[in-house]
């Protein structure tokens, strides 16, 4: 493969939809952007998904909806059901109304509005090995190319977009990026997408999507039963790293036969994956390069919902890059402002909601159930809690709930001070240093807030 171009503005790895977004509007610019991805060019956008996007993400960044072949169906809102069922919320934002998506269309026209846009080349069957650098910064990209030779890519500025396995945040020399995310911070996901005669089975609340909290079934995670259209869902759940070989077994008990009742259906496709679930990387950036999407750790650590994010990432980390290409500084303080663009917009929610998936990932069903059907978190509220990352109760409110919580004061306190902690934070996150100087002392102030989070959680098991 002599004739490919092998020097760029930036070259970006991974062709998911944070790579493909960031491409695009890098290419708009008129810079000369080289994309890549291991898999062949028909099978990108071909992931393992729950296939549910949110409609914001299209008008943000000025693009189509989904359409015709990539749209299975729209979505009102979201069911969230307690463990035992018997308590029912529905949550709907016009916001957070959305769609679901064919993974492998919306992937391909994502793709194809790139390349359209201009993207100066697109080598598809081509692995990212490592990095390369220059005095510390780095300045291109060793590769694996279809045809198995090995060849260097340089470029002013690299993003790395290649999803959770990223070999290049695993193999950088940084002492801001973290390499490797902890087993507590990811979760192992199982899904199958069945399809049945619609007179063998309807498909249960087509207009919305629904989710199951039930620390038995799903343990740490959730079961999901998304529509796709009037005889195919997306279903699965997605449970702790330490399950890791019984995810498959707890989906075919606690979500196929529960769910499935058709005497006849067809498997679509089937597979599982890993969704990281914590804040985003403390730094989603180094000397020439950014981090963007789940390579970042740019997932919404309540529901696992990355596409939206991965794309705001994208364009954010397109904008940084071609300021510092203007400047013609590729350096961290040149880039911090892309870490300050995610860490003071979806960084900040998803912070907070990083704390309010640590404690309830270890409430248990009883507690949940209790909470629930207590109303002690109403549908507004987690609404207000999703979208904004906090939440700020009236007085009134606090003591209706500290009455009709009164069974259980534990759990009620335990709350009250998990909803301060999440505002704290997401105050804090809204602050991001503009400046790299501050960080550490920002970071001090951050984990600080996890710890205290931490011991509360200790405290609580032990006086049970
Ligand atoms: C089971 C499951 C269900 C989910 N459900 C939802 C949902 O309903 N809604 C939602 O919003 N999110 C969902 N997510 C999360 C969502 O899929 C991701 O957050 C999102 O796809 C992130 O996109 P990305 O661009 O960062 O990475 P990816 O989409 O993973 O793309 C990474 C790309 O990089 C390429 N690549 C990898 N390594 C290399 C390499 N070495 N060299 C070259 N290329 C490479 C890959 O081939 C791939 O094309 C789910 C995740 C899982 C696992």
């Amino acid at each position: 493969m002599e004739n490919i171009q092998k020097s760029f503005d930036v070259i970006v790895v991974g062709a998911g939809t944070g790579g493909t977004t960031a491409a695009r509007f890098i290419a708009k610019k008129g810079l000369e952007v080289c994309l890549i991805d291991r898999k062949p060019r028909d099978r990108i956008g071909d992931k393992i998904c729950g296939d549910a996007v949110g409609n914001e993400i299209f008008g943000l960044l000025n693009i189509n909806h989904p359409k015709s072949e990539e749209l299975s169906c729209h979505i009102k809102g979201i069911k969230l059901y307690s463990p035992n069922l018997k308590k029912c919320l529905t949550l709907i934002d016009p916001k957070q109304a959305g769609y679901i998506v064919n993974r492998l269309e919306f992937g391909q026209r994502l793709l194809n509005e790139a390349i359209d846009v201009g993207i100066k080349q697109f080598l598809d069957k081509t692995m990212a090995l490592d990095l390369i650098y220059n005095n510390g910064t780095v300045n291109g990209l060793k590769v694996k190319l279809e045809n198995g030779e090995k060849s260097e890519l340089k470029a002013k500025l690299v993003i790395d977009a290649s999803g959770f396995y990223s070999p290049i945040r695993k193999t950088i020399k940084s002492s801001l990026i973290e390499k490797n995310i902890s087993k507590e911070d990811s979760l192992l996901c199982y899904r199958e997408i069945i399809k049945f005669s619609p007179k063998d089975q309807e498909v249960q609340d087509p207009e919305y999507i629904s989710i199951i909290l039930d620390q038995e079934k799903a343990p740490g995670g959730y079961i999901w039963y998304f529509p796709k259209n009037e005889s195919s869902v997306n279903i699965g759940l997605g449970a702790f790293m330490a399950y890791k070989g019984k995810v498959k077994d707890f989906y075919q008990r606690n979500v196929f036969q529960e769910y499935i009742k058709a005497s006849k259906f067809e498997t679509i496709s089937s597979g599982g994956g890993v969704v990281p679930v914590r804040r985003p990387l403390w730094s989603c950036a180094d000397n020439g390069i950014m981090f963007v999407g789940d390579s970042a750790c740019q997932v919404n650590p309540l529901h696992g919902g990355g596409i939206d994010p991965s794309m705001r990432a994208g364009y954010y980390a397109a904008n940084s890059a071609v300021s510092a290409i203007e400047k013609e500084d590729y350096s961290i303080n040149m880039l911090w402002d892309y870490n300050h663009s995610v860490m003071t917009s979806f960084g900040a929610e998803f912070a907070a909601l990083d704390l309010l998936r640590i404690v309830l990932q270890h409430l248990s069903n009883d507690d949940i159930n209790f909470g629930l059907e207590r109303d002690l978190l109403s549908g507004e509220e987690i609404l207000e809690i999703s979208s904004k990352g906090g939440l700020n109760l009236s007085l009134v409110n606090m003591a209706i709930k500290a009455f009709k919580g009164i069974s259980r004061p534990n759990l009620l306190l335990d709350l009250n001070y998990l909803r301060i902690k999440m505002n704290e934070i997401y105050r804090l996150y809204k602050t991001f240093p503009e400046n790299i100087a501050k960080f550490p002392e920002w970071k001090e102030d951050v984990i600080g807030i996890y710890d205290k989070i931490k011991r509360m959680i200790v405290n609580t098991k032990k006086s049970k």
